[in-house]
């Protein structure tokens, strides 16, 4: 007998990290920043007058998109907002990847773009990674519907150099390239400056990461203002007014302080640095990361086990246990304290 059932868009949804709620915790599976948001947050916070929240926000997030103009120093015109950088990418998804032809990503990468696929019926290929994991950029520049490529890679960490995002932009005329930056901020170039030379380039950031701001989901994305336009066209077919009066003040306050974010940024990468080569030490073995991560394997140690003892001791890192990444941890860098005392844990570990 036909059932209701039938009909349901039935998923399969993307796993998030875990939030546990407990104290006392090393919590570095989600690659939150250690460090607070800039000060200017918590003013814009105080300032805000509740009285504001009476009336709808600017369904153009004209604050926030401001405030991205300032400080990225491109048009209004070229900028889109979204709720954190999966709205801006699943918008993107939904407007941009619309063929018969499949769009193209990475094997092992985010493993919420197969989900948007999935949910918007959009066919798709993963594209093998290399074995030392980078991307085999020949392989995207054959025909297809569309390209997303996340640089740095995540969860490898791995940075795929400019001159390669541009061949891959030539390659591809016919079709939007994405290019998500969430961990550029991290010690990548960026593909910014590709902006004005190819119309199909679509760069996503967000605020999660090297702004502290995971909690105020905040997202952007950059491209011409054709391809923008669109964007907002598709957003406002489906929920207009997405950013919250709050949020776009809370964004504004973080884009102002360009010095803490450079400090912020530039001490994640030392500690990154300086944790590297104690993980290489201990002789775990990772791709070069220039993200806010590192993506490590032991030889003599299972993954899957180190994973659970890891979390037993009130250390959260992240595990991918399908396929080719099921013998790493993504490890986030967190304060110095917190990846001494991982470091501490893993020496004591690997003694027994
Ligand atoms: N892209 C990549 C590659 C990510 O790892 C993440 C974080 N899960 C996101 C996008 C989404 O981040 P957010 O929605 O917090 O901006």
């Amino acid at each position: 007998m036909a059932s209701w059932k039938d009909n349901v868009r039935a998923v399969e949804p993307y796993t998030p990290g875990e939030q546990p709620q407990v104290k006392d915790i090393i919590k570095l599976n989600t690659n939150e920043n250690p460090y607070p948001p800039a000060r200017g947050v918590a003013e814009a916070l105080a300032a805000f007058d509740a009285g504001r929240l009476r009336k709808y926000p600017t369904p153009d997030a004209r604050e926030l998109v401001e405030a991205l103009s300032k400080a990225y120093g491109l048009p209004k015109e070229d900028i889109f907002v979204g709720v954190g950088s999966d709205d801006v990418l699943a918008m993107s998804f939904l407007t941009f990847f619309n063929s018969e032809k499949p769009i193209l990503f990475p094997d092992v990468t985010y493993s919420f773009y197969d989900v948007w696929a999935d949910l918007f019926k959009i066919p798709y290929k993963r594209v093998p990674l290399q074995d030392d994991w980078s991307v085999d950029t020949d392989a995207f520049c054959r025909e297809n519907g569309g390209v997303v490529i996340p640089n740095p890679n995540a969860p490898t960490g791995l940075l795929l150099p400019l001159s390669e995002i541009e061949k891959i932009l030539a390659a591809n005329p016919a079709s939007v390239v994405i290019i998500d930056e969430a961990y550029i901020d991290f010690g990548g170039e960026s593909a910014l400056p590709l902006l004005s030379k190819y119309e199909n380039l679509l760069v996503v950031r967000t605020m999660s990461k090297s702004r502290s701001l995971a909690g105020s989901r905040i997202g952007f994305a950059f491209g011409n203002p054709e391809l923008i336009r669109y964007l907002w066209d598709v957003r406002n077919s489906f929920n207009s007014y997405t950013m919250d009066s709050v949020t776009q003040a809370v964004g504004a306050a973080a884009l102002a302080d360009s010095a803490y974010f450079n400090d912020t940024c530039a001490k994640i990468i030392k500690t990154r640095t300086r944790f590297a080569s104690e993980m290489k030490e201990l002789g775990f073995t990772f791709p070069e990361s220039s993200a806010n991560f590192i993506f490590a394997s032991h030889p003599d140690v299972d993954a899957a086990q180190l994973f659970a003892d890891l979390k037993a001791a009130g250390i959260f890192v992240r595990y991918f246990p399908k396929g080719r990444t099921r013998d790493s941890l993504r490890i986030t860098i967190g304060t110095d304290e917190e990846m001494d005392r991982l470091l501490a844990f893993l020496k004591d570990y690997l003694k027994k």
